[in-house]
């Protein structure tokens, strides 16, 4: 039987996402069941850390905002940090494709949307290197007010933490406007622009060692460039120069390899 990969694939976005609710409102009822195992909350956190060993305050104390080890097990940052160093060198952007629990929200949003990432956005919405700007400025950020300072923004905390009861005020506008965006322009508005998270994994992408590859002729019928969800000019860029889809907006959803009619995209 030839089982679908976006069919397994949502099999382990389901697993996944069970998981997290699990973590977070079951296992430990912690609002940081999930930031617990976020990278970018571990690198915040460790430049909040350095931050406020480093520089004196404006009369500013660093802020032990849901400090995770109080009611969580303690692991190293450095092992969660490298653990997902590790996965995006091997394996790119699966994380976001397969197993992170808001990109898996972001999914549905497009599903259901009548849209379905065809309504295209401004020029200027649209800037791949935004969420690097993202991802250091709050670094910086975090090193300079001594907390992890993404958190009062995050949308995925809004419903994350939102399980536990534990409403984060600002970040709610910043959830319903992803949504919107998601809603009308597709999931690459926040997983391609805009996330920390993805910004992190990018970085690793470009460079992993299992991209999707060729193994045939493609007949040039750029199906798989109208079903990526991340614009990744898959036939054009990469298959018919011969070359792996070591794209950093890549996130091996699969749709392309699904897509193609001669079936010559594979991954592993
Ligand atoms: S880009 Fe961010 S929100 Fe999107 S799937 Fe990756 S980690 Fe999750
Ligand atoms: S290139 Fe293929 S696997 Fe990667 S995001 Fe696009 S459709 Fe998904
Ligand atoms: S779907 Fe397959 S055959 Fe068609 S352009 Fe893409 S790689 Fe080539």
């Amino acid at each position: 039987m030839n089982v679908k990969k976006a069919h397994m694939r949502l099999g382990v976005q389901a697993a996944a996402v069970a998981l997290t609710i699990a973590l977070t409102y079951l296992l430990f009822n912690n609002p940081m069941g999930v930031c617990w195992l976020d990278p970018f909350w571990h690198l915040q956190d460790l430049f909040a850390r350095a931050g406020a060993e480093s520089i004196v305050y404006l009369g500013l104390e660093r802020v032990d905002l849901l400090n995770p080890s109080t009611t969580l097990p303690t692991i190293s940052p450095y092992i969660i940090v490298a653990a997902f160093t590790c996965f995006a060198m091997l394996s790119g952007r699966m994380f976001c494709g397969w197993l992170c629990p808001f990109g898996t929200f972001l999914d549905a949003v497009e599903k259901v949307s009548p849209f379905k990432g065809a309504h295209k956005a401004p020029d200027d919405l649209k800037d791949v290197n935004l969420k690097y700007v993202v991802l250091f400025g709050f670094l910086i950020l975090s090193f300079l007010v001594g907390y992890t300072s993404f958190c009062d923004y995050c949308p995925a905390g809004v419903l994350f933490k939102g399980l536990t009861g534990h409403v984060i005020f600002m970040a709610v506008p910043v959830f319903a406007i992803v949504s919107l965006l998601v809603f009308f322009h597709g999931r690459k508005m926040w997983c391609g622009y805009l996330c920390p998270v993805g910004g992190f994994l990018a970085l690793f992408a470009r460079f992993h060692l299992l991209p999707i590859r060729s193994a045939g002729e493609c007949i040039k019928c750029l199906n798989c460039e109208k079903e990526c969800p991340m614009d990744v000019l898959v036939a054009e860029k990469y298959i018919q120069e011969g070359k792996a889809i070591t794209d950093s907006e890549c996130i091996k959803c699969m749709k392309c390899v699904d897509a193609c009619p001669k079936k010559i995209l594979r991954f592993p």
